[in-house]
């Protein structure tokens, strides 16, 4: 086992940091409608569509391809030592430090880049604080966040991070409603709306919006092990989603966390899928949140002690993998 329970930690009673003007929670219903559909459907909310077509959102959107005209996917830099790298799981529907609250969703921190790194927020911003106290994970730290899709246990804990650090980047899909997006930048935020893969700082992507029906975007690290990916829920495929990020950076996969969405997968199904993960090289594997009991047995039973066992509260040093 290479991850750690981070010892000690109390309770902590949340207060809302001061408000100087008129908080209001981001799209309450798109939210409430989110949770509902989750990512147990695979129904992408209906509103999207129509806030989208306004033409005069688009306008607004930071431009990616202005803020970052020399994105090169093929750097000359050192990739990043490994051992610098840890991951940080916040809020997770399966149980692993007993101290920690879980929860249908998914949020964890990454550090070790140049960027501190939120990738996704849960369902529940006040259970996201208590869980962040208890593994001394503090919101001025974070420098970006980084919303994986619109479902709500991803993006639910969004506004009450915002109110305890608002000088973030967010990082959201182009297909988000414009709402959404408005919604962040009255905090003081900036968005950033990504439709083709980006560069978020050194040795750090997206990949881009991938899928049909529910549009998402995965975390890649380029590490001197290999890519590191972490995703939200996989709605395109855990497989798309490894060999895009491979495909993006011709480097090694090394390891690949999160939600592969595979808790209503056939056994058959899965066993390809793993299979899938060993023909592409995936040195170590982390499914938790959406991925289901059924796979991760089965990829604990492939991987043996390069399966990595993730709940709330598990903290993954890359230096402690080999
Ligand atoms: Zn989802
Ligand atoms: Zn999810």
């Amino acid at each position: 086992m290479r991850t750690r329970k981070p010892g000690g930690g109390n309770d902590m009673v949340i207060t809302s940091a001061p408000m100087n003007r008129k908080m209001k929670p981001i799209p309450c219903i798109l939210l409430v409608l989110c949770i509902f559909m989750g990512c147990m459907g695979d129904v992408p909310p209906e509103m999207n569509e129509a806030e989208i077509q306004d033409g005069e959102t688009v306008s607004q959107e930071t431009e990616l391809s202005e803020q970052y005209p020399e994105c090169d996917f093929h750097e000359d830099d050192p990739p990043l030592p490994a051992e610098d790298m840890s991951i940080t799981v916040i809020y997770d529907n399966n149980e692993y430090d007993p101290r920690l609250e879980t929860d249908w969703g998914f949020s964890c921190l990454i550090r070790g880049c140049e960027k501190t790194i939120l990738f996704d927020t849960g369902t529940d911003g006040h259970r996201l604080l208590r869980n962040m106290e208890k593994l001394d994970v503090y919101p001025g730290e974070i420098d970006v966040i980084v919303l994986s899709h619109i479902h709500g246990d991803h993006t639910g804990g969004l506004a009450t991070v915002l109110r305890k650090k608002s000088s973030v980047t967010v990082y959201v899909l182009q297909s988000f409603p414009f709402t959404f997006k408005e919604e962040i930048r009255e905090y003081g935020a900036e968005v950033i709306a990504v439709s083709n893969p980006v560069r978020i700082c050194p040795h750090v992507y997206s990949t881009g919006e991938i899928g049909e029906l529910i549009d998402e975007q995965s975390l890649v690290i380029r590490t001197d092990r290999g890519l590191v990916v972490i995703t939200g829920c996989a709605h395109p495929g855990i497989v798309r989603i490894i060999e895009e990020a491979h495909d993006l950076l011709q480097t090694d996969l090394y390891f690949v966390m999160g939600g592969f969405h595979l808790h209503d997968t056939e056994r058959t199904r899965i066993e390809t899928i793993i299979s899938d993960f060993e023909r592409l090289g995936v040195q170590y594997a982390g499914p938790c949140h959406c991925s289901g009991n059924t796979a991760r047995e089965l990829f604990e039973n492939a991987y043996g002690q390069h399966y990595i066992s993730i709940g709330a509260g598990t903290v993954i040093y890359l230096r402690e993998m080999e």
